[in-house]
């Protein structure tokens, strides 16, 4: 016995003093997650020779690059990709299926951060009536501020509403996006009654209309941009008062045409507006400077919207990275100025990526090409009208089909034998690769392929009813410009980058998915997962 005791309080003291040398537990002063819309993971190599040290670049050289990450769901569009970032789940789970979807409860389309009961904040326009409120789980976000009593600060930002609404959660101090219709920032009532002062004051800089007042030329010369097709090429979409899709682009012009200051989305102007607003946030709202973390989310929607219009062979979205790493580069200066080198844990990722345009694939060879869906889903009317007496369908939204259970109840027929007649018949379009029914889903567990990423993007209170999948690089979409949303790797490969607090620099070519990031940060942060959260946290990360 007398052996015993000494060694059992040896053992107390060696605890008391472990938790006497550790007082505080070690985080970091601000997180600041950065989302680029429709980002590749591969133009951080293919623009690597045209940016800056100070970028892109500096999270490769001093950070951590996971190279292999993916989406592990459709469909991979914007408000899910954000959801899906900041809640470590997938649409299964948080809810959100979708931008928008036929919503069965109203029979209505809903827009994924549409709210009603709100106003708009900032602005006379329709535009400020959102919230995360059809976000069904909490965001990493969540958990910071419930982990600090609140006292953790939560700021979301980004030019479209999705994306800044969607990552800061349910919590959040405030959420800020663009309002093209009068160039400003806003918000809504969801978080306050009124834009702080410093917004105010950043609205009345009126920086949309200033960065609009020149044309858009390109940053180096033109003849150096030979990661690209040329300026000149089919496969571009051609702006409303432009006869070619070339530079200059003359955006005073072109701003009475489309839609006046909203046309700053699809420019990189976009983006150095997000950027002057992200480092205004951090300062004006003192962000890392107290006792608990506070997290800037900020989205860069302006590469989306130019992919969409240009593609990723455009010289203008090289012009548009080699811009947006200036800005990156200005933000990374702004939050270690504000925090200090090494306080803040930066994080880099894109809500989904894209593909090739098709046009161009077919014109080399590849197969490739475009669906009419319109046109598919007439002729499955037709038919389902001539066999059942009814179309019994109420929506085709996200290559999901929405069935109309009523009728079908009144009529006495089967579901799950429409299902798998409009499967069957849906299957044999030349363009469809694969068709499953909602019976399906909810009696299986798929684990692997597209069939497991259909059923990870698949609601069971949200979704339709058959669910379809289109072969590689085939879209509905125009032939020129490119869209997104599949389940296959150049929709679903995005570049995920930590830097800063407690990151060694390294890469790793480990495949992972984007519901890993939210678990990794819950691991580093010492706090609880998102509370639907899937992902697993990255090993070589957190160790
Ligand atoms: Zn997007």
């Amino acid at each position: 016995m007398k052996k015993i005791i000494p060694v059992f309080f040896l053992s107390l003291f060696l605890i008391s003093s472990f938790a006497q040398t550790s007082k505080t537990v070690s985080k970091p002063k601000l997180v600041v997650g950065i989302v680029v819309d429709q980002m590749r993971y591969d133009y951080i190599y293919r623009f690597w020779d045209k940016f800056g040290n100070d970028g892109f670049k500096k999270l490769v050289n001093e950070g951590f690059f996971c190279k292999n990450t993916n989406y592990n769901y459709v469909p991979t569009y914007t408000g899910p990709g954000h959801a899906s970032i900041y809640t470590g789940t997938t649409p299964a789970v948080h809810g959100i299926i979708a931008n928008d979807w036929y919503d069965k409860s109203s029979g209505k389309n809903m827009y994924c951060v549409q709210d009603d009961k709100v106003a708009s904040v900032g602005t006379t326009a329709a535009e400020g009536k959102r919230s995360p409120v059809n976000l069904l789980t909490t965001t990493i976000t969540d958990e910071l501020r419930i982990s600090s009593n609140m006292k953790s600060k939560v700021i979301g930002i980004a030019l479209k509403d999705r994306s800044a609404i969607l990552p800061a959660g349910h919590t959040a101090n405030a959420a800020y996006w663009y309002d093209g219709s009068i160039g400003s920032f806003i918000t809504s009532t969801y978080y306050m009654k009124e834009l702080p002062l410093w917004v105010q004051e950043f609205n009345k800089k009126e920086l949309a209309k200033k960065y609009l007042s020149e044309p858009w030329t390109t940053v180096l010369p033109l003849e150096q941009y030979t990661e690209s097709l040329p300026d000149d090429n089919k496969y571009e979409t051609i702006g409303k008062g432009e006869m070619k899709p070339v530079f200059p682009h003359n955006l005073p012009e072109l701003m009475k045409l489309n839609g006046g200051l909203n046309i700053i989305r699809a420019t990189p102007f976009g983006n150095t507006l997000t950027k002057d607003f992200a480092i205004q946030t951090m300062k004006s709202e003192n962000m890392g400077k107290s006792a608990a973390t506070d997290f800037l989310t900020v989205s860069f929607s302006s590469p989306d919207y130019i992919g969409h219009a240009y593609g990723p062979n455009s010289v203008e979205q090289e012009d548009d990275y080699i811009r947006l790493d200036k800005e990156l580069a200005e933000l990374l200066k702004a939050i270690e100025l504000q925090v200090g080198k090494g306080n803040a844990l930066v994080f880099l990722t894109a809500d989904h990526a894209a593909p090739e345009v098709p046009a161009y694939l077919t014109d080399l060879k590849i197969p490739s090409g475009y669906v009419k869906e319109n046109k598919m889903v007439d002729s499955l009317k037709k038919y389902l009208t001539k066999t059942y007496g009814d179309s019994l369908v109420l929506s085709f939204s996200n290559q999901q089909l929405f069935l109309d259970h009523k009728a079908i109840d009144s009529k006495k027929y089967i579901l799950q034998q429409i299902q798998e007649d409009v499967a069957l018949f849906l299957q044999r379009f030349p363009e469809v690769s694969e068709v499953l029914t909602a019976t399906t889903l909810n009696n299986n567990q798929f684990t692997e392929g597209s069939r497991y990423l259909m059923q990870k993007g698949y609601n069971a209170k949200r979704s339709g009813d058959v669910l379809v999948n289109y072969l590689p690089a085939y879209i509905d979409y125009m032939p020129t410009g490119t869209t997104h949303g599949s389940p296959y790797s150049y929709d679903t490969h995005v570049p995920l980058l930590f830097y800063g607090w407690n990151i060694k620099q390294g890469n790793s070519t480990e495949q992972i998915y984007i519901t890993d990031l939210a678990a990794t940060l819950a691991m580093m942060l010492n706090i609880q997962f998102p509370n639907g959260c899937t992902g697993k946290p990255i090993s070589f990360l957190v160790k």
